[in-house]
This record gives C-alpha cells, structure tokens and sequence, in this order.
C-alpha cells in the first residue's frame, strides 16, 4: 500500500487528530503525488452572499466520516492514486487580479509535474485561472460544468472577473473547447432570454432540471458524456446545482435543483473520460445547516477520486 492513505478510522477515532481532506497525509511536494486535494479559499468575486473562503477548512472537518471503498464502483481511489491533502493556495482577498495570478501560478506548478488538481473552493472564481493553466499545458479543453447559473454574464459593477463571468472569460480567452462542454442543472430566473445566448452562440450544450427531471434523467446524459471519448475534460461543480434542501450552504441558492443521490449518479457516469482537474466550488458554510453542505460536498469529491482515470 501506498504512504498515502487515509488515517486508519478503526484504529484512530474520525474526530481526533488535526483535520485533513479525508484524513489524509499532508505533502507540499507535487512530485511525490498523482492527486493534490487543495484549498483555494477565495470568495472575493461574489455577487451576493459571501462566505466559500470558509469552505475548504469546514470541508476537511466534514470529510472524516470517508471510508476508502467504493462497493458500487469497486474501487479505492487511495490504492489508485497517491493522493494528499495539498494545503491552501494562497489567494489575496484584496485584489482580485493577484489572486487569480496566484492560483494559476500554483495550478500550474501542480500540472507541470503531473498532478491532477482536485481543487476545494472557494466561489466560482477560481475556475478561470485553473482553466488558464489547464491551456497551457493541455491546449483547449471540455468543460462539464455543473450549475443552477449560466456564469456567463459579462460584468458586475463594471467587474469582468467574477462568479458569475468567469465562463465567458474562459472562452472569450479561448480556454475551452465549446462544442464539446455542458452546462448542466440550468434553473430558475435570469435577467431576459437573451442570457442564454452565449451558450447558443458557442454551442454548449444545455441541461436544464427540467430536461434532466423530467424527460432523460441522469442515465440518459451519462450516455451522452461518455461520447467524449478520450476528449481533456475538466469537471466545475458549483454545488447549488443541488437543491437547497440537500445543500442549503451556498451563496447563491436556486430552489428545484437535482438532490444528492443524482449528482453521485452523474459524478459516476464521468468514469472512463479524460478528467485532468475538478473542482468544488460555492460550498458557504455559514449558511450550512448541521455541515450537510460540507458533508455533501466531502462526498462528492470522494466519488471524483472513484472516476479519475489512473496514471500512467
Ligand atoms: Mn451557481
Ligand atoms: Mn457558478
């Protein structure tokens, strides 16, 4: 067995020790691992209510009640993957331009030496100087973003770089491959039905609640994600896709949305793709009630791990 591995949960009590990503070892240094569960606790590019800077720390608590194996995919990501907890990336709440310089610095130091990204947020600003790094070692890639929002207005208060542009940022800077990336759990109100123009334009492919609800469900679009073949995916997920009623700690909550056990479902059907980064994002603990936002989002990065495609 591999050094990193889970403290072993039989032997030490989940509730003692200094908390970690899943109770894993730290490691700083990016050559000795396949897989950096990192931090970014950033949320200065909010619209509306802040507080996913607090994310990654109420994330690691949330994250002790993992158990190693997945019995439905028979698998152990922690045998697959050296996996860590990479710490923080450090990310000025001050300037919004230093921190996403910061965050591209350190993502690509991590995919320089070949290391996927498994990255804690934070709000949906992040996603922007990831995908920067992505491209510059990867070239264009498909993005599967889960969201209730587009994220793909073009200001806020004059502010091009925020949690709610950061996807027309990407692909105005030719960061994703258009055709091939899905925006999915679309719900609720926007400003005026020309907000959904700019994925029509690009050629996203929209999922909305109702499609996914009402007529193909989640087996239906795991079929359609495997047609990606061996297409460089990245996975953004923005945990208000789920329900507030399953995930009520985000900033920016959408009633109607997908419950837990579809979003495992979709995560799941990811198994077999190209994934060369995820991320969590909108996780606003504050808001949380009794860590089930936390606890949903330890878990869906569990089930990540479960389908990230094992190194050469
Ligand atoms: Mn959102
Ligand atoms: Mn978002």
């Amino acid at each position: 067995m591999n050094e990193y591995y889970p403290t072993d949960s039989l032997k030490s009590p989940r509730y003692s020790g200094i908390p970690t990503f899943m109770r894993l070892p730290v490691e700083d240094d990016p050559s000795k691992i396949d897989v950096a569960i990192v931090g970014i606790p950033f949320d200065s590019g909010v619209t509306y209510r802040p507080g996913a800077r607090m994310a990654p720390r109420d994330i690691r608590v949330q994250s002790a009640l993992i158990r190693p194996y997945n019995p439905v995919l028979k698998v152990d990501p922690f045998k697959l993957h050296r996996v860590a907890d990479f710490g923080d990336i450090v990310a000025n709440p001050f300037s919004i331009e230093d921190a996403l310089q910061a965050i591209h610095r350190a993502i690509s130091e991590l995919l320089h030496s070949g290391v996927t990204p498994v990255i804690v947020g934070g709000d949906h600003t992040i996603t922007l100087p990831t995908l920067r790094a992505m491209h510059e070692v990867y070239g264009p890639v498909a993005v599967v973003h889960f969201d209730a929002h587009l994220d793909t207005w073009d200001s806020y208060f004059g502010s091009r770089y925020t949690h709610g542009t950061w996807f027309r940022r990407a692909v105005d800077e030719g960061l994703v491959m258009t055709d091939r990336s899905y925006q999915i759990g679309l719900r609720g109100q926007v400003y005026s039905e020309e907000d959904f123009d700019f994925s029509l334009r690009n050629g996203f492919r929209m999922v909305t609640i109702e499609e996914l609800k009402e007529n193909r469900g989640a087996k239906g679009l795991v079929e359609q994600f495997q047609a990606l073949g061996d297409t460089r995916v990245y996975v953004s997920f923005d945990i208000d896709c789920i329900d507030p009623a399953f995930a009520p700690g985000t900033g920016t909550p959408q009633i109607g949305g997908m419950d837990s056990f579809e979003a495992v479902q979709l995560i799941r059907g990811l198994k077999g793709l190209d994934i060369v980064g995820v991320d969590m994002v909108e996780v606003s603990p504050s808001y949380d009630s009794g860590g089930i936002t936390s606890l949903l989002a330890a878990n869906l990065l569990y089930e990540f791990l479960c389908v990230l495609p094992a190194k050469k």
